[in-house]
Protein backbone atom coordinates (compact mmCIF):
# COMPACT_ATOMS: atom_id res chain seq x y z
CA UNK A 1 0.00 0.00 0.00
CA UNK A 2 1.16 3.23 -0.94
CA UNK A 3 2.14 5.92 2.25
CA UNK A 4 -0.48 8.60 1.15
CA UNK A 5 -2.92 5.76 0.84
CA UNK A 6 -2.23 4.35 3.90
CA UNK A 7 -2.42 7.90 5.59
CA UNK A 8 -5.48 8.27 3.87
CA UNK A 9 -7.09 4.71 5.60
CA UNK A 10 -5.62 6.07 8.97
CA UNK A 11 -7.77 9.15 8.84
CA UNK A 12 -10.95 8.00 7.68
CA UNK A 13 -11.16 3.40 8.23
CA UNK A 14 -11.66 1.91 11.55
CA UNK A 15 -11.26 -1.90 12.62
CA UNK A 16 -12.71 -4.05 10.92
CA UNK A 17 -13.12 -6.47 14.46
CA UNK A 18 -13.72 -3.43 16.72
CA UNK A 19 -14.33 -0.47 15.15
CA UNK A 20 -11.82 0.98 16.68
CA UNK A 21 -9.46 3.52 15.21
CA UNK A 22 -6.46 2.74 13.24
CA UNK A 23 -2.58 4.14 13.74
CA UNK A 24 0.13 3.48 11.13
CA UNK A 25 2.98 1.50 13.04
CA UNK A 26 6.50 0.12 11.98
CA UNK A 27 6.17 -3.66 12.24
CA UNK A 28 9.44 -5.86 12.62
CA UNK A 29 8.59 -8.71 11.36
CA UNK A 30 11.71 -10.77 12.04
CA UNK A 31 15.47 -11.03 13.22
CA UNK A 32 16.85 -10.47 10.17
CA UNK A 33 15.44 -6.88 9.60
CA UNK A 34 12.59 -7.22 7.50
CA UNK A 35 10.20 -4.22 8.59
CA UNK A 36 7.53 -2.03 7.43
CA UNK A 37 4.90 1.02 7.85
CA UNK A 38 1.23 -0.73 8.42
CA UNK A 39 -1.82 -0.13 9.41
CA UNK A 40 -2.60 -1.11 13.26
CA UNK A 41 -5.23 -1.87 15.54
CA UNK A 42 -4.01 -0.86 18.91
CA UNK A 43 -7.17 -2.19 20.74
CA UNK A 44 -7.08 -5.69 19.04
CA UNK A 45 -3.16 -5.55 18.61
CA UNK A 46 -2.98 -6.50 15.16
CA UNK A 47 -2.05 -5.41 11.43
CA UNK A 48 -5.38 -4.30 9.96
CA UNK A 49 -6.17 -3.28 6.63
CA UNK A 50 -9.51 -1.81 7.87
CA UNK A 51 -12.77 -0.86 6.42
CA UNK A 52 -14.94 2.10 6.21
CA UNK A 53 -17.14 3.40 9.56
CA UNK A 54 -20.62 2.86 7.78
CA UNK A 55 -19.96 -0.48 6.42
CA UNK A 56 -18.49 -1.45 9.57
CA UNK A 57 -22.04 -0.14 11.39
CA UNK A 58 -23.71 -1.89 9.35
CA UNK A 59 -21.70 -5.11 9.50
CA UNK A 60 -22.52 -4.85 13.37
CA UNK A 61 -26.28 -4.08 13.28
CA UNK A 62 -25.98 -6.97 10.54
CA UNK A 63 -24.79 -9.15 12.67
CA UNK A 64 -26.65 -8.40 15.93
CA UNK A 65 -30.18 -8.31 14.22
CA UNK A 66 -29.60 -11.43 12.14
CA UNK A 67 -27.38 -13.51 14.78
CA UNK A 68 -25.25 -13.95 12.02
CA UNK A 69 -22.73 -16.64 12.21
CA UNK A 70 -20.55 -17.76 9.56
CA UNK A 71 -18.17 -19.45 12.47
CA UNK A 72 -20.03 -22.40 13.12
CA UNK A 73 -17.07 -24.56 14.42
CA UNK A 74 -15.89 -21.93 17.02
CA UNK A 75 -16.75 -21.14 20.03
CA UNK A 76 -19.79 -18.47 20.68
CA UNK A 77 -17.50 -15.67 22.28
CA UNK A 78 -16.49 -11.96 21.66
CA UNK A 79 -13.82 -13.19 19.33
CA UNK A 80 -16.14 -14.92 17.21
CA UNK A 81 -18.47 -12.35 17.30
CA UNK A 82 -15.66 -9.72 16.02
CA UNK A 83 -14.42 -11.98 13.27
CA UNK A 84 -18.22 -12.45 12.32
CA UNK A 85 -18.55 -8.51 11.90
CA UNK A 86 -15.36 -8.63 10.32
CA UNK A 87 -16.72 -11.08 7.67
CA UNK A 88 -19.81 -9.09 6.71
CA UNK A 89 -17.59 -6.42 6.52
CA UNK A 90 -15.78 -8.23 3.40
CA UNK A 91 -18.33 -9.78 2.28
CA UNK A 92 -20.47 -5.94 2.01
CA UNK A 93 -16.89 -4.03 0.85
CA UNK A 94 -17.07 -6.83 -1.82
CA UNK A 95 -20.34 -5.84 -3.56
CA UNK A 96 -19.74 -1.78 -2.20
CA UNK A 97 -16.81 -1.79 -4.76
CA UNK A 98 -18.92 -4.55 -7.46
CA UNK A 99 -21.69 -2.04 -7.62
CA UNK A 100 -18.67 0.55 -8.04
CA UNK A 101 -19.43 2.41 -4.95
CA UNK A 102 -16.38 1.77 -2.99
CA UNK A 103 -12.63 2.63 -4.03
CA UNK A 104 -9.67 3.28 -2.61
CA UNK A 105 -10.88 7.02 -1.82
CA UNK A 106 -13.78 5.38 0.38
CA UNK A 107 -17.52 5.22 -0.24
CA UNK A 108 -18.86 7.32 -3.15
CA UNK A 109 -20.04 10.28 -1.54
CA UNK A 110 -23.43 9.70 -2.89
CA UNK A 111 -23.90 7.31 -0.09
CA UNK A 112 -21.86 9.58 2.49
CA UNK A 113 -23.99 12.56 1.63
CA UNK A 114 -27.03 11.82 0.56
CA UNK A 115 -28.38 15.50 0.67
CA UNK A 116 -26.00 16.38 -1.39
CA UNK A 117 -27.98 14.25 -4.09
CA UNK A 118 -30.84 16.23 -3.26
CA UNK A 119 -28.97 19.60 -3.93
CA UNK A 120 -27.27 17.88 -6.93
CA UNK A 121 -30.90 16.43 -8.37
CA UNK A 122 -32.83 20.47 -7.05
CA UNK A 123 -29.90 22.13 -9.53
ZN1 LIG B 1 -9.57 -3.66 16.37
Amino acid sequence: MRVDEMKQREKRCCCKHCGGSLEIKVIIFNKYGGSGAELYCSKCEKIEFGTEPEIYQAAKTFVDELGFNYFMDLEDNERTYKLNIAKVCEILSWGYQHWGLLDENGLNNLLTEPNKRLQEVKM
